[in-house]
């Protein structure tokens, strides 16, 4: 970004800058990837501006869906124009099926098609290694009310329904997604964050057998190789679809 914008937050993945109206900022996509809280890390060159476009994609069909986001407009494949938002320190996450950390945690095993979408919020707090959080603590810590909480988690559960049946056109399954939501200037919340397969779990349906293909972030927790090509196959196909 031109150096006339001030730097405001670095995230893993992200840049978030100043923009000229102080309602705005421009959201840069980094090319690092990071999963183990941090203890793994990389590069992937293009990773950037494939969840930017993926994201920037995601946001305009849930705009087009009365969900609220931060999302305004791409300024370039990698930089994206959003609301100011000021970002409640919860990752929701939402399961379809059992994989990842529920079946590390509990007895439930890998692949299980749950009858229902778990919810699942985790503090967003590197430093305690993002816990497990319930209702109560979050009370407790006056992190939102529990007005607002029931309201994201029934937007959580809106998206839900978009995007599974929106990937499912696209022969993927959503398998869990992790949301985070903020509030802008005039209190109202809305999704901020990104929505990319560095944040959703998505399986390839266009397999002739059973064997799971994730098109998503696990390639690179699991070491599989392929990352770019994955994230651009999804992109091919949002594109292919709208
Ligand atoms: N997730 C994320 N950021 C995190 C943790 C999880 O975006 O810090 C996403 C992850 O990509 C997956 C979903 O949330 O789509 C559920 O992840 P899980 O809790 O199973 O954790 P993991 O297996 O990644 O440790």
């Amino acid at each position: 970004m031109n150096n006339k914008y001030e730097l405001i937050y670095e995230g893993k993945a992200k840049k978030v800058f100043s923009h000229e109206d102080l309602d705005k900022v421009f959201i840069e996509f980094k090319d690092d990837a990071t999963a183990f809280n941090a203890l793994k890390k990389a590069k992937f060159e293009g990773k950037g501006k494939l969840n930017c476009l993926i994201s920037a994609s995601i946001f305009k069909l849930l705009e087009k869906n009365k969900i609220p986001t931060h999302f305004l407009e791409l300024k370039n494949e990698h930089t994206m124009i959003a609301q100011r938002i000021d970002v409640i320190p919860l990752e929701i996450v939402l399961r379809n099926i059992a994989y990842g950390s529920l079946c590390k945690q509990t007895t439930i095993n890998s692949g299980t098609i749950l009858k229902k979408p778990l919810i699942d919020i985790y503090l967003k707090n590197d430093e305690l290694n993002d816990p497990l959080i319930t209702k109560d603590r979050i009370e407790l810590m006056n992190i939102l009310s529990s007005s607002d909480l029931d309201l994201i988690i029934n937007l959580t559960l809106k998206i839900n329904l978009i995007l599974k049946s929106f990937f499912k056109k696209i022969q993927l399954q959503l398998v869990d997604f992790k949301l985070e939501f903020g509030y802008d200037a005039n209190n109202e919340i809305l999704l901020g964050d990104e929505i990319s397969p560095d944040n959703c779990r998505l399986w390839d349906l266009s397999q002739k057998n059973d064997t799971i293909v994730s098109l998503d972030k696990d390639i690179f927790r699991n070491d599989l190789g392929g990352l770019i090509e994955a994230y651009s196959e999804i992109n091919r196909r949002i594109n292919n679809s709208i």
